[in-house]
């Protein structure tokens, strides 16, 4: 079996750290939450992929069987009683997060959803188009296009890993969030150690070594379902990175 690198577990530690806290008071209370456990999440998804998700599985199966691993380790973190339980409920009940905060995925994840896309029939895609906001209008504030008038995510088992690893241990904190915008000292109290590290292994996996290019879910969206040549050619896998962040 492989080794993680140490380099490779602090890289990821640190990027975290960097992106998600904004003050010293946040690395302070966030590193030593992040450094227990560390090690062991980062290891589960660089060193331990499952056989169907190898390098000779094809694509889009390798992604599918990475959003199952990365599943798996957000439950077990979550089963292991260490942290606080989530607010979000089990059911599917809150959508807050789906209609309120900036939906990025990797170009990578962004043809795992096109397939899905070209599998809807035309009424179903019509549906989502119809669902997005007018130009310019995307991003934090906008309801997801995905997300139907039921508080469902239209393509659950494609949703991308940020979808698959946000969660709160405090829906008020959630409102406040909503209502104030964005504070990365508050995220240290209300969301999860792990969250970050398992998208950043997932991103190191899926590109080793590169840094992920990322599209904003509504953009990209109306990329596709607008063009049904750009449809078929992402999900083909002729990805494009081309002004659509
Ligand atoms: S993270 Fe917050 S907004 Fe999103 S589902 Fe959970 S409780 Fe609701
Ligand atoms: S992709 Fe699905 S889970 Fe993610 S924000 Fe959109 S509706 Fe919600």
């Amino acid at each position: 079996m492989k080794e993680l690198s140490d380099e490779l577990a602090e890289k990821i530690l640190n990027d975290v750290l960097e992106e998600r806290c904004a003050s010293e008071e946040g690395v302070r209370r966030y590193r030593p939450l992040l450094e227990e456990r560390a090690r062991r999440i980062v290891a589960r998804l660089v060193v331990e992929p499952s056989a169907d998700s190898g390098p000779n599985t094809d694509f889009p199966h390798r992604l599918h069987a990475l959003f199952n691993l990365a599943d798996t380790v957000v439950k077990d973190e979550l089963g292991s009683h260490r942290y606080p339980k989530p607010a979000c409920p089990d059911d599917g009940g809150c959508a807050m997060c789906c209609t309120h905060m900036r939906i990025v995925l990797s170009v990578q994840e962004a043809a795992v959803i096109a397939r899905e896309l070209l599998g809807l029939s035309a009424s179903e895609k019509a549906e989502i188009a119809h669902r997005l906001p007018s130009l310019g209008q995307s991003g934090p504030g906008s309801r997801c296009g995905l997300l139907d008038e039921q508080g469902l995510c239209t393509l659950y088992a494609a949703r991308p890993i940020n979808c698959r690893t946000y969660r709160s241990c405090s829906i008020t904190a959630c409102e406040d969030r909503v209502r104030l915008g964005r504070n990365a000292g508050e995220e240290v109290v209300f969301t999860y150690p792990f969250d970050d590290l398992v998208r950043k292994s997932f991103h190191h996996v899926v590109q080793p070594g590169e840094t992920p290019h990322f599209l904003e879910m509504n953009t990209f969206l109306a990329s596709v379902l607008h063009d049904d040549e750009a449809l078929a050619a992402w999900a083909s896998g002729q990805i494009s990175t081309k002004g659509n962040e």
